[in-house]
């Protein structure tokens, strides 16, 4: 196999790959997924921890260096640990990251941490119970802020907080997490709700934009200051709170989308490469690692999904086309 680099038409370098490891989940957030009769994958057509690797290395090769698990919650697939230790020694990884609901962290972070995760995020879309019923439909609050306790105390590189912003619900929490950031040292971002809801109830005026919560910040805190991009891929806009205690960023896809510096692509649980969360389109690599194929057939798989990448999402366009999954089955 040589080496070589995802870039596609648009001369977008995919270097970053964000793995579902499964479609279940403890919860059920109705920004993501339904509340009830849901078909999970069989877990037979879940990718197995070696298929997972497998693929992984294949993607090293191609200028992958960063990889984030992902889901349905992380947490949920048994022996998560086993694998990242398997994906940390795949030569030119050099980052590997965790986005989880926490529910599960507090038995698992220390785990987590030997078998070499770098960095964390944590979804926390409010400080009071109420709004995390609503939004989750489940009880669970405490033990997320157990999560994030536990995951302070084992010292990750970067623990990271993102919550979900929509209008009428978000409103009464912007000040409450910024508040709690700061007093713990933790870094809050604020991320746009999605059309990637499962019911299909997504409109854009439940869409409290980045630039409304910065005003609210602003009013609570004193001004925000930007701060230097270290990577112009990264989709947060950051900034520092004037007094020096923090820091907040806003990821913006709905208002400000990022897609021109795009260096993402996702396989998801069972298998299914895709070049953008918004794709219609799927590239099956379990088809190939179940059959025989190569891992030069998977190489060309890649190369074929990123060379179909489409310009950008498209949400307010006219034409726009809501894919057929949802979060929980493509991996946020
Ligand atoms: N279960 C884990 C969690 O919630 O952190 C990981 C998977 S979840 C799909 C990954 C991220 O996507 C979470 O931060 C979640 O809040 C976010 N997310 C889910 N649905 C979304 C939507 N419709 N719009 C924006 N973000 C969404
Ligand atoms: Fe589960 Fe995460 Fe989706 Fe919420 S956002 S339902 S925690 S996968």
């Amino acid at each position: 196999m040589t080496k070589g680099k995802l870039i596609d038409s648009l001369g977008r370098i995919h270097n970053n790959l964000r793995i579902s490891v499964t479609d279940r989940c403890n919860i059920r957030c109705f920004y993501c997924m339904p509340d009830e009769n849901i078909q999970f994958k069989p877990r037979n057509e879940i990718l197995t921890f070696e298929e997972i690797v497998r693929f992984a290395r294949v993607a090293a090769q191609q200028g992958v260096n960063k990889l984030r698990l992902t889901g349905g919650e992380p947490l949920v697939r048994a022996g998560l640990p086993k694998l990242i230790r398997q994906l940390a020694t795949i030569p030119d990884i050099d980052d590997i990251a965790l986005t989880t609901n926490g529910i599960l962290l507090a038995e698992h972070v220390d785990a987590l941490k030997r078998a070499g995760l770098r960095r964390l995020n944590i979804s926390l879309d409010g400080l009071k119970e109420e709004t995390f019923e609503r939004i989750a439909r489940r009880k669970g609050l405490d033990r997320v802020l157990q999560g994030i306790f536990a995951a302070k105390a084992a010292g990750f590189e970067r623990t990271r907080l993102n919550a979900i912003a929509i209008r009428g619900i978000t409103e009464s929490e912007i000040v409450p997490l910024g508040e709690f950031a700061r007093q713990h040292g933790l870094e809050l971002r604020f991320i746009e709700f999605m059309p990637l809801d499962a019911e299909g109830n997504w409109s854009d005026d439940q869409v409290l934009s980045g630039e409304d919560i910065r005003q609210t910040l602003q009013e609570a805190f004193g001004p925000l200051v930007p701060t230097v991009r270290p990577d112009p891929s990264q989709p947060a806009m950051d900034y520092r709170f004037a007094d020096g205690v923090g820091t907040i960023g806003f990821i913006n896809p709905v208002t400000q989308p990022f897609c021109s510096d795009c260096n993402r692509l996702r396989i998801t649980a069972e298998g299914n490469i895709r070049n953008c969360l918004f794709s219609i389109a799927e590239w099956d690599a379990r088809k190939i690692m179940r059959c025989g194929g190569s891992d030069d057939d998977l190489v060309r798989l890649l190369h074929e999904c990123i060379a179909a990448k489409k310009s950008g999402h498209g949400i307010d366009s006219p034409d726009f086309v809501k894919p057929e999954r949802a979060m929980y089955q493509i991996g946020g």
